[in-house]
């Protein structure tokens, strides 16, 4: 198949490239960015922004069998949750939603791919951390707790009206926190599992780590090759309703660096502070998923965070002796 990768210069969207090369399809990828920890794998990669609806125009003019739209402008609860970021936020994703369906809608692509988020279920549903509600119909009456949800809200319904009106078939997975090796571990936008391994991997034996709020904030977060299963898996359904694709495997942030203190093997005291959290406590129902493509995740937590640790431990380490080189 010719599949067309945007936002393939990100984290999801470079080890989607992966795996769709590793079937044999010819992929084309386009970002405003190369992937920033290893080399595409796409057949043609393509730099430009997405805003610029004649940037769309070009990617979709040959034709795809398939489009996987993960361009977004995000980050993590330090990007996401200060307001400090919320136009650009809904200003730029909502662009690039709205130039790529219309180029798809142009050049008669078959069948498109949107990454929604857990973010779009509401506030009210998850202000219990041991009792979250997140199964798909509940994301009405909407409340999400950020602009972020509320912008990927608004081009699930795009997305949707956009194969009511022109049959354009549509796949919308909710994603719940993806974590794993190759994804941003610094600088801001980078989210509570690597944002934790960083801080354990830089922390001197025998001191501490600072954590966000009181910890008791409860996720769930998916390995990375468990989500590239999830997306390719509904994207060959027949299913073109919102559905989510996480983990059930519930555990606090406070416990989530209890976790990869104890991988570090450090002896290290966790501080709780002021910072942007979120919501109290959120958790993917996996029922629907279950029920319609047989999917659910494989991998206990811990090896995820294990595998992720030690990536993060080793940018931390070549990040040192880069700067060192540099003195
Ligand atoms: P990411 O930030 O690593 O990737 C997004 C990519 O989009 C980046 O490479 C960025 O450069 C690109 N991009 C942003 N604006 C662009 C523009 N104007 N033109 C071209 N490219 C542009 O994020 P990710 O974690 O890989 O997430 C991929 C998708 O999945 C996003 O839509 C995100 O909202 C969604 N999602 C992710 C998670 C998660 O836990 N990672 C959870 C829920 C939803």
């Amino acid at each position: 198949m010719r599949i067309l990768v945007t936002g393939a210069g990100g984290f999801i969207g470079h080890h989607l490239v992966k795996r769709l090369k590793s079937e044999g399809n010819w992929v084309i990828g386009a970002d405003l960015k190369w992937p920033e920890f290893e080399t595409t794998s796409a057949d043609e990669f393509l730099i430009g922004d997405l805003r610029n609806p004649d940037f769309c125009l070009e990617l979709t003019r040959k034709g795809s069998d398939e489009i996987y739209q993960l361009a977004a402008d995000m980050g993590g609860a330090g990007y996401v949750f200060t307001g400090e970021n919320d136009a650009a936020i809904m200003h730029n994703s909502a662009l690039i939603n709205l130039n790529m369906l219309e180029a798809a809608r142009i050049h008669k692509s078959k069948k498109i791919f949107f990454s929604s988020s857990a973010c779009v279920y509401p506030l009210y549903n998850q202000e219990d951390p041991e009792n979250p509600v997140c199964y798909e119909d509940s994301a009405y009456p909407a409340q999400p707790d950020s602009e972020y949800g509320w912008e990927k809200l608004f081009s699930e319904r795009l997305y949707k009206s956009y194969q009511r009106n022109y049959g354009i078939e549509v796949r919308i997975a909710r994603l719940h926190n993806i974590f794993g090796p190759l994804g941003v571990w610094e600088g801001g936008r980078e989210k509570a599992p690597a944002a934790l391994c960083r801080k354990v991997a830089l922390a001197d034996n025998h001191s501490f780590i600072e954590i966000w709020g009181d910890g008791k904030q409860s996720r769930t977060f998916l390995y990375i090759d468990e989500c590239i299963e999830g997306i390719t898996k509904m994207m060959r359904s027949g299913y073109s309703e919102p559905i989510n694709i996480g983990s059930e495997e519930m555990i606090t942030i406070y416990d989530l660096a209890k976790m990869i203190i104890q991988i570090s093997g450090k002896d290290l005291a966790i501080e709780c502070i002021d910072g942007p959290q979120g919501v109290r406590g959120r958790k993917s129902d996996n029922t629907l998923i279950r029920e319609t493509l047989s999917w659910q995740p494989q991998k206990p937590l811990l090896e995820g965070i294990e595998l992720t640790y030690q990536w993060i431990l080793k940018q931390t380490q070549l990040s040192r002796e880069a700067s060192k080189y540099k003195l």
